[in-house]
């Protein structure tokens, strides 16, 4: 590495520290690479999106950062811990406190802001706000591998992480990705398969999101598929990263403040979400993921569980 690179370094890790990211890198902004344009064509045709429509939009912005921002040379990844120490059987950890689009979006500014002052150019950041495959930057960034979970699993953090990109005009000097090596923990693991009660993994990395109740509970719009049984998520799972060896091998560190929980969204169950008025809604979950459901989503969450009969009254 040069000196020059050295110095670009030292400022992004301090930038990207000084923001909150627990694990950060860069990868050169050009086109996806064919054998990862394959397989996502392959994962929409086979449907396997299912309720995230969007993810059929805009396919040439998906494979070229750089339609996003004109010019753009460089992509940077950060990621935020989302691991709770404590969590709610029906609302998934990323979504007991405030809303990480926000708080992230407004952190990555400032690690835009500091580059652009160093170097120059423009920036753009992404928090799953445009069409860009956040997972596969990532891993082309060196910030970990993608798990059997479909998840990024990130060396001595897991997977319970969030994504934020930054695209810039500025040339950054690229990371390496991680070696096969670097994480060998999905080997001989099949933990999440084997939790996940949707049966939505397939094994290989790959997610049904027809099946996963992350994907059900909150992209779903209407009603939901018939005899879907929700398993008490009200608003997002993250059953296949909490039960992952790699996560409860480090302790990964908390989540930034503004992402910890709020006592009245951890103490949220089935049957008092199905009783909310729309003004204790707006109270409780104001600037909160879940606002994003409204109150007519969570309760018809809500109510799948709470009508759903115990398995031996159904037989
Ligand atoms: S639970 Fe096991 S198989 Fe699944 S992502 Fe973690 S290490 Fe890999
Ligand atoms: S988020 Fe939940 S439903 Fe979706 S794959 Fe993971 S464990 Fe299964």
């Amino acid at each position: 590495m040069t000196a020059a690179h050295e110095a670009i370094h030292a400022m992004l890790r301090n930038l990207c520290r000084t923001a909150g990211a627990v694990a950060w890198g860069v990868a050169d902004a050009q086109p996806t690479d064919e054998a990862d344009a394959a397989l996502y064509a392959s994962w929409l045709s086979r449907g396997m999106h299912g309720p995230l429509a969007y993810m059929e939009r805009h396919p040439e912005l998906r494979r070229d950062p750089r339609l996003l921002l004109d010019g753009a040379r460089s992509v940077l990844v950060c990621a935020f811990s989302a691991r709770q120490r404590v969590h709610s059987p029906h609302i998934a950890d990323f979504a007991l406190g405030s809303d990480y689009h926000d708080v992230l979006r407004a952190r990555m500014r400032a690690v835009g802001q500091g580059i652009s002052d160093a170097l120059g150019g423009d920036t753009r950041v992404c928090v799953d706000s445009a069409p860009l495959r956040e997972r596969y930057w990532a891993v082309r960034a060196g910030v970990g591998r993608t798990g059997r979970n479909g998840r990024l699993m990130v060396p001595g953090i897991g997977s319970d992480v969030l994504l934020a990109v930054l695209l810039t005009q500025a040339q950054l000097p690229p990371s390496t990705p991680l070696q096969p090596a670097a994480m060998p923990e999905c080997r001989t693991c099949r933990r999440c398969v084997d939790a996940c009660p949707a049966g939505a993994l397939d094994g290989r990395g790959g997610v049904d999101a027809r099946r996963c109740l992350a994907c059900l509970t909150i992209e779903l719009r209407g009603p939901l598929p018939e005899g879907t049984d929700l398993h008490g998520r009200l608003a997002g799972c993250d059953i296949c990263a909490r039960v992952c060896p790699a996560a409860e091998a480090c302790r990964p560190p908390l989540p930034l403040p503004e992402l910890q929980p709020r006592p009245q969204v951890l103490a949220m169950t089935p049957a008092r979400a199905a009783e909310l008025t729309q003004a204790e809604f707006s109270a409780i979950f104001a600037g909160s993921p879940v606002k994003r459901l409204k109150l007519d989503g969570l309760q018809r969450n809500a109510r799948a569980i709470t009508q759903q009969k115990p398995k031996t009254q159904q037989q």
